[in-house]
């Protein structure tokens, strides 16, 4: 009935992120949402700080740190 919820997590964050570009990954996504309420609440508190986030970014400078949380999975990406 459910899927390893742990496997999405990751993928809710990436997707709110817009760093998905496989379809297929953004369709199970989408799809696993529609089910499950866990990954409901997880998409909608990434979306919150996603789009905090971005308006932080419009009026300040951007913050380095919350970049650095992202190391794990992309190494030598981004260019700083
Ligand atoms: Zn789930």
């Amino acid at each position: 009935m459910h899927e390893r919820s742990g496997n999405f997590e990751d993928l809710i964050e990436r997707y709110c992120m817009g760093q998905i570009v496989d379809d297929g990954e953004v369709a199970a996504v989408e799809e696993h949402l529609l089910c499950c309420e866990a990954c409901q609440k997880l998409f909608h508190q990434t979306n919150l700080f996603v789009s905090t986030f971005r308006e932080a970014r419009r009026w300040g400078p951007p913050k380095p740190p919350i970049l650095s949380r992202g190391n794990r999975h992309h190494k030598g990406r981004g260019g700083q």
